[in-house]
């Protein structure tokens, strides 16, 4: 406590961070207005700048996301932080002339079977026409609509429930390589609980995960009641300038909260009841009344080391991914831009694992006449990238677009992005873990908090959704 108002501290500047200071300081100025006492919220973050993941460059009049690059539009949280700060009229859809995707099989791109919701089929005859599963694969998948449903608590992987519901060829061919794209995680280590729990209640409430999904597919109306009108029909979303602009918007509106970058803090321990000690990186100490931590959870695990439970932190395992993203001019690309990309499954004989058609997908994204483009690399089982210089790096991603898309033409400039630990992997039984660990940590330190995209969801909404929901327990905590 500072001249006697209550200090509240937020390590971590990436999008939870932000949120939950947001959300704390909206708490706290109402409680300020109906008569509580003043408060000062900090927000300390390592590196330079504010927003973690997300980076968006602007370069020639593209616009380039190095980091996450939409989000889901049914998901509510960040729909509701763009009212909050009133930047709904900046989101918007994905075109809608490139609506296709594609899927690497044999060394060629096969179109993905339209109704496919999360890889799961909800339109039974285009999914039994595709050329991208064998006659017994797709009989496999359909025994989904007579096996019966498994009635276990525990948790189980994410592979083996598709497997056991949908079979192997569908899980390897399509699924795989579509949620991939999410945790870059090896399926048959990731928690189901913790990545789809709703595959688990369709299970249970409709037996069939097929039947689950095309009952869930009636309420997308209702689902997008929420949005703005010029972007309800899209299923991702994002900003017109860039999601640096959620950002900025959210560091305008903490204009009164003392917002630190480029200082780190090297640990987080109680000193009295309800007060906190952290301790920063140029040794400095500041005893707060209470604490979020937001950073990914191997850096919180090290913060609170003097917590057994932080050990169960230092667990989560993170994926390093890299991207190539490269322009074109629209005459070096030899085909229609109908399609948003494609993926790549395990085992193609390729370096990447999807390549967005940027520009396609998203019309902001580059200027008239341009190309934008965006390969991905690394996944789990495929981490020896980060040994690769970027020339290795872009010369592989050049090789593959190459041989599958047939672009031959040198790129007018080319971004490569090392996200180093970046993704991380729920393994079975996280959310128990992570139980225990907030048992431990709520008994230790009552007003610390520790949450993020380690923890409960690592989609931007999600990540939106835990800060706000971090901040309104502080906030109750200590008002109470
Ligand atoms: P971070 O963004 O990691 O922020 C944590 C912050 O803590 C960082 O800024 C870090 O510098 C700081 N920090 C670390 N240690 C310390 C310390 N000791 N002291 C102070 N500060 C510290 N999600 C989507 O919804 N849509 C997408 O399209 C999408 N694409 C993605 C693509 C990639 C390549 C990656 C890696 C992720 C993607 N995601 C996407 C996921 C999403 O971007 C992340 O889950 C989310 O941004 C994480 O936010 P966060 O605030 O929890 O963590």
């Amino acid at each position: 406590m500072s001249n006697n108002v209550p200090h509240y501290m937020i390590i971590g500047g990436g999008i939870t961070g932000l949120s939950a200071a947001f959300y704390l300081k909206k708490q706290m100025t109402e409680n300020e207005a109906s008569g509580g006492g003043p408060f000062r919220i900090s927000v300390v973050e390592k590196s330079p700048s504010f927003g973690g993941k997300i980076h968006t460059i602007g370069h020639d009049g593209f616009v380039i996301e190095k980091g996450p690059d939409s989000f889901l539009a049914r998901k509510r949280p960040i729909i509701d932080l763009a009212y909050d700060l009133g930047m709904e009229n900046e989101l918007t859809g994905t075109n809608p002339k490139a609506k296709k995707t594609y899927i690497v099989r044999g060394r060629k791109l096969h179109r993905m079977p339209p109704g496919l919701v999360l890889g799961i089929p909800t339109q039974m005859t285009p999914f039994m026409k595709t050329g991208l599963l064998s006659p017994l694969g797709k009989l496999r998948a359909a025994m989904d609509l007579i096996l019966p449903k498994r009635d276990i608590a525990e948790d189980e992987s994410l592979g083996h429930f598709l497997e056991r519901r949908l079979g192997k060829e569908v899980l390897e061919r399509i699924v795989e390589p579509l949620l991939a794209g999410i945790y870059a995680g090896d399926t048959y280590k990731l928690s189901l609980k913790s990545t789809f729990p709703q595959f688990r209640a369709m299970e249970q409430k409709n037996r069939s995960l097929i039947l689950g999904m095309m009952a869930s597919r009636k309420n997308v109306t209702e689902e997008s009641a929420h949005l703005p009108a010029a972007v309800r029909n899209s299923v991702f979303v994002t900003f017109r300038r860039g999601l640096q602009s959620l950002v900025e918007g959210l560091v305008d509106a903490l204009s009164t909260v003392d917002l630190r970058a480029g200082i780190g803090v090297v640990s987080v321990r109680r000193v009295a009841a309800g007060q906190t000690e952290v301790i920063f990186e140029d040794g400095h100490r500041e005893v707060v009344d209470g604490v979020i931590v937001t950073t990914p959870t191997y850096q919180a695990a090290k913060l609170l080391s003097e917590l057994p439970a932080a050990s169960k932190l230092a667990k989560i395992d993170y994926i390093s991914v890299a991207n190539v993203i490269m322009a074109f001019d629209r005459k070096d690309i030899p085909f229609e831009l109908d399609a948003s990309g494609f993926l790549v499954p395990k085992h193609e004989g390729y370096t990447i694992t999807a390549c967005t058609l940027t520009s396609a997908k998203w019309l902001h994204a580059a200027p008239e006449g341009k190309v934008l483009l965006r390969c991905y690399i690394g996944r789990a089982g495929e981490q020896e990238w980060p040994a690769w210089s970027d020339e290795q790096l872009i010369s592989k991603a050049r090789q593959d677009i190459g041989d599958l898309l047939g672009i031959t033409a040198e790129p007018s400039f080319v971004e490569v992005t090392r996200l180093m630990h970046s993704m991380p992997q729920y393994p079975v039984g996280h959310l128990e873990a992570i139980a225990d660990f907030n048992k431990e940590l709520t008994a230790a330190m009552p007003r610390v908090l520790v949450t993020g995209a380690g923890f409960h969801g690592v989609g931007l909404p999600d990540c939106i959704r835990q800060g706000k929901e971090a901040a309104k327990l502080l906030g109750d905590l200590v008002l109470r």
